[in-house]
């Protein structure tokens, strides 16, 4: 009974881990990494064709983003997950076999032009993202599922995105059973919509996310929906538009949630009948799978409206735009609109165009209700940034930048304290993942010194016998070498990068002997020597 940590170790993205017992061979969630990565994953350890089951924690791309490639690997076991999640993964998996798929082919379009004539593959393609659609078992919240001997899952509430969960494993392996707790993401209490994260009783193990383990969100309790309807108020007023760059799953379907208060309540007296536009095809899919699993995920100020025969996402007004022609139409129309379009982040997407149309336009308001990473269009126009390009074009940035503050899906240090504090006993060990190189470390100290929990921040590679209780193998994780910049002598550049390679496998060589380690020592300064 072995935990393998694979992905999202000392790093926020690209959760995976990997469980062997009762001789089967499991996975809970399996992430695509995103944005800059510090350590490079270690491989599971088993081919996928020999994976028998998939906990899913939730539907997020850098928990489920790569489900695909394993079926394009062989897998044919099953995916486990909550129904919304099973929903939400349904259309986000298909969104991004488009993205990788259409990737490929603008890779291949350029290498074409160069005469390169190496093909780019796509990562996978929609054939392998509709195969993982097709192995979800949905299982309700809070119900203890058998898998298989030994073998059992429930999956509870954590208020993160529709569907998301805490999963419950047991594994039972000669009359021992061992309970190990998959935090997933942790949301954050009295948001709207979700309903406040669920607490788990009792664990052997746990695996906490981190993400925010170092920081506080403001105690200050903001009203999103005055907020929203004042700077909606004070655009119509110079007749301009407000557009939202926004998360299609998620963020998309709190802002429907917030106008349509705003509507029935006649906050904005200015244009009152004023339209809104959802301009994503990925959003319009998901405010669907909302609606759906409203019964079944939705708080209790949402569900009271469904109860009353209301949909909460929906009001008049409300134009679902799904064709490019139709998204094309939205920039024709003259009076003052709501636009609410993806990426949220403005570095791919029809969002781009809505920019173009009114960035230039003193009247119109860019408001961003989401984090912006650094490097993206996004968190260019939020630092201020009077011109940017766009389509190849100079554009001034005449318009009001705004920013709906203090919106995040997670959890943060003293969420997640509460959180932890929920068990009825101290588990065995609780496992620091989900969260940036440091942060993983501080959190796991906060864990101990507050609640007194034995914590550990692993890497990637390392390995944990479960019935032991006891590490297999202990690892510092493997740093990605910095490129170096090229100096333009391709001779010198092969050097360097000969450099980082010898680096690289001295990182992947810290288990060996140490006799063996001794002798490429001198080996590397014999070298050094003759060089030097
Ligand atoms: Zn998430
Ligand atoms: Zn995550």
């Amino acid at each position: 009974m072995r935990i393998t940590f694979v992905g999202a170790d000392h790093e926020v993205t690209g959760s995976c881990h990997y469980i062997e017992a009762c001789g089967k061979h499991m996975l809970v969630d399996y992430g695509m990494e995103q944005g800059r990565n510090l350590f490079e994953n270690v491989d599971i350890p088993v081919e996928a064709s020999r994976i028998d089951y998939v906990f899913l924690t939730h539907a997020h791309i850098d928990h489920s983003g790569m489900l695909p490639l394993l079926v394009r690997n062989g897998f044919s076991g099953k995916i486990y997950a909550t129904e919304a999640t099973t929903d939400l993964a349904g259309i986000m998996l298909r969104d991004s076999a488009h993205i990788q798929m259409f990737e490929a082919e603008w890779r291949n379009r350029k290498a074409k032009r160069s005469k390169d004539i190496e093909l780019y593959t796509p990562v996978y393609e929609m054939a392998d993202a509709v195969g993982a659609i097709n192995s979800f078992v949905p299982v309700p919240y809070g119900q203890k599922t058998v898998v298989s001997e030994g073998i059992e899952v429930r999956f509870t509430d954590v208020g993160h995105l529709l569907g998301s969960s805490a999963v419950e494993l047991w594994l039972t392996e000669e009359q021992v059973t061992k309970k190990i707790v998959f935090s997933g993401d942790l949301g954050n209490k009295d948001q709207p919509i979700l309903k406040d994260p669920g607490y788990v009783r009792e664990a052997d193990y746990v695996l906490v996310e981190s993400t925010y383990g170092d920081r506080l969100h403001s105690a200050e309790k903001i009203d999103y929906v005055s907020e929203l309807a004042g700077i909606l108020e004070k655009t119509f007023a110079r007749g301009g538009n407000v557009v939202i760059p926004s998360f299609a799953v998620g963020r998309t379907q709190e802002i429907l949630y917030f106008i349509r208060e705003i509507k029935q309540k006649g906050l904005v007296k200015v244009n009152p009948g004023f339209k809104v536009f959802v301009d994503s095809p990925l959003a319009v899919d998901a405010t669907e799978v909302f609606h759906k699993n409203g019964r079944e995920c939705f708080d209790d100020e949402a569900l009271d409206f469904i109860n009353k025969g209301i949909n909460p996402l929906d009001f008049p007004g409300l134009c679902l735009a799904i064709t490019t022609d139709e998204s094309r139409e939205i920039n024709d129309i003259e009076e003052p609109k709501v636009i609410i379009s993806a990426s949220g982040m403005c570095d791919a997407g029809r969002i781009r165009h809505h920019l173009k149309h009114n960035l230039w336009r003193p009247e119109s308001t860019i408001l961003f209700v989401g984090y912006q990473s650094v490097g993206t269009l996004g968190r260019a126009l939020v630092d201020g940034a009077e011109k940017v390009r766009l389509f190849g074009e100079e554009i001034a940035v005449k318009a009001d930048i705004a920013k709906l503050i203090g919106m995040s899906g997670h959890a943060d240090k003293a969420g997640l304290l509460d959180w932890m504090r929920g068990f009825d006993k101290k588990p065995e060990k609780v496992f620091v993942v989900h969260g940036e190189d440091i942060i993983t470390e501080v959190f796991a100290k906060t864990l101990h010194e507050e609640l007194g929990y034995d914590t550990y921040a692993p890497f990637s590679g390392t390995i944990y016998d479960l019935l032991k209780g006891e590490f297999v193998v202990e690892t510092k994780g493997i740093r990605i070498a910095k490129a170096e910049k090229r100096t333009g002598n391709a001779v010198f550049d092969r050097l360097l990068a000969a450099g980082q390679r010898l680096m690289s496998i001295i990182r992947k060589n810290e288990h060996l002997a140490n006799k063996d380690l001794a002798k490429f020592a001198d080996q590397i300064d014999a070298l050094a020597d003759k060089w030097g």
